[in-house]
């Protein structure tokens, strides 16, 4: 036996070795590549609204992000062929008061992948989000409420279910200085239990002083999250136009340093929705953190019950002929105005305040996102990303489709931020973000609820992707799948990382 090998026949061996260790890397990497993406997009009209990319790409989706976009062929275990359709990043809606899987299924329909109860906000945070975990199509997440903190304060919590109290001394009683200390409390406790906002319907709480307003914008300032609300009032009548209405909220928000969201702007504001828009126009070009939205519909909806309906609101212009009852199209008078009004049961009544004239000149608007408002009851809770789509961008041409984009997932996602920096990952369509994204033929998408059929589902969205998973395939909701996260607030989250 030799002593040894050869110094030459040691190198051709390990040259074997390298050469044969490199053919199986080879290999390894070819079957790693043939299954390299959970999921690929592939052909389709990718947009993002942030960076304006706009062109055919694939789209590679691993462990519920975007890992690729790319116009090199891309293989995964699932491929859906998207070339024809709009590739876009999911909507988000920051104001959707349906939390229930009925209501979620037609937003998924519509293309929404984010939902949240940001206006009022649910009574009990905690509770909200243990029965939506892994129960939810959609991403979802609310706001403190400072109307159910209100009803808690003066002794009179909501009834279950209910997120408004029936009008009464709680909604329109001044606080004690003892009350508006609970209500900060309370409030406090909802943040630290996940809320994304303080959340605030002030024409719901008539009796809220303006110094009330003022603290409640304070805790969210101290806390660093914003104010969702809906304003004090509407109408031209002074004082309590909707201008004072704005104005005091702009006003609350540059005392405290608290970001502002104004809800639906279109129907609080309605004849002066342009000068509405001015005030926060003039509020941000002066350094102020205001935003707000509108849904593309001429009425509004809510409960008859309410404080929105105590003695004055036909002052506001609103007639008993301008109120329907979404479930038997049902015109009011006087009598049945004040029975339903007076009555403990809630009732939900559709407000026809608006014209199509200013609707129209208001969804266009640059500082104006879209929000639904849904609920069950009213077509805006099914149809209103659809419709913004075939009918500002397609029939009537005043939207460009990016822009549209930008309003229904850019803007919401940027005014999220505010909330959560999870936010900072939606609302995109690139290399790096959440895989929740929505695939629809831009050329036939169109809502299909109607006031009489408030819940037909839109069509044109073929398909929902939400955190890498699909949960709408080839226009079907997919059966089973519950790929919906909480979003949660500074509060919650900065508890569970000490
Ligand atoms: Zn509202």
């Amino acid at each position: 036996m030799p002593h040894h090998v050869s110094s030459r026949s040691k190198r051709s061996n390990q040259l074997h070795k390298r050469i044969i260790s490199l053919f199986f890397l080879a290999l390894f990497n070819t079957i790693v590549s043939a299954q390299q993406y959970d999921l690929v997009l592939e052909g389709g009209r990718v947009m993002d609204p942030e960076t304006n990319l706009d062109a055919v790409h694939n789209v590679g989706i691993r462990d519920g992000k975007i890992v690729r976009i790319s116009s090199e062929a891309l293989s995964g275990r699932r491929v859906v062929h998207a070339s024809g359709l709009v590739v876009a990043p999911g909507f988000i809606d920051l104001h959707q008061h349906g939390q229930d899987l009925a209501s979620q299924r037609v937003k998924a329909l519509d293309g929404v992948t984010t939902a949240l109860e940001l206006e009022i906000g649910v009574p009990d945070v905690a509770q909200f989000l243990k029965a939506k975990e892994g129960h939810s199509l959609i991403h979802y997440g609310t706001s403190a409420s400072h109307v159910a903190a209100r009803s808690l304060a003066f002794s009179a919590p909501l009834p279950a279910g209910a997120i408004l109290p029936k009008s009464g001394p709680a909604t329109d009683r001044p606080a004690t200085p003892e009350q508006i200390e609970r209500m900060r409390e309370r409030l406090g406790k909802e943040l630290d239990a996940g809320g994304l906002a303080v959340g605030m319907g002030i024409a719901y709480t008539p009796g809220a002083t303006r110094l009330e307003v003022i603290d409640m914008f304070r805790v969210a300032a101290e806390r660093r999250v914003p104010v969702y609300t809906h304003v004090r009032s509407g109408g031209r009548v002074e004082p309590g136009s909707s201008i004072e209405s704005v104005s005091e909220v702009i006003g609350a928000a540059a005392i405290t340093g608290a970001p502002l969201h104004i809800v639906h702007i279109n129907s609080t504001c309605s004849r002066d929705t342009l000068e509405c828009l001015s005030l926060v126009e003039g509020a941000r070009a002066h350094g102020l953190d205001v935003t707000t939205e509108a849904y593309p519909y001429i009425a509004g909806m809510t409960a008859i019950n309410s404080a929105l309906f105590n003695p004055g609101w036909q002052e506001k212009g609103i007639t008993y002929e301008n109120l329907m009852l979404p479930d038997t199209g049902e015109r009011l008078t006087k009598e049945r105005f004040d029975a339903l009004h007076n009555s403990s049961t809630t009732q939900m009544v559709v407000i026809f305040s608006n014209t199509q004239e200013m609707v129209d000149k208001v969804i266009p608007h640059p500082l104006v996102m879209i929000a639904s408002d849904g609920a069950e009851g009213h077509p805006r809770n099914a149809g209103t990303y659809s419709r913004v789509l075939a009918q500002y961008v397609r029939e009537k041409g005043t939207v460009t489709l990016m822009d549209a984009l930008r309003k229904m997932s850019l803007m919401p996602a940027e005014m999220l931020e505010r909330s959560t920096p999870a936010a900072r990952q939606k609302g995109r369509l690139q290399e790096g973000a959440d895989a929740d994204i929505v695939v629809f033929d831009a050329g036939t998408i169109s809502d299909r609820s109607t006031f009489q059929k408030p819940m037909e589902q839109s069509v044109g969205v073929r398909y929902l992707v939400v955190g890498g998973t699909l949960v709408m395939d080839e226009g079907k909701i997919v059966p089973d799948v519950f790929p919906g996260r909480a979003l949660l607030g500074p509060g919650k989250r900065s508890a569970s990382h000490d």
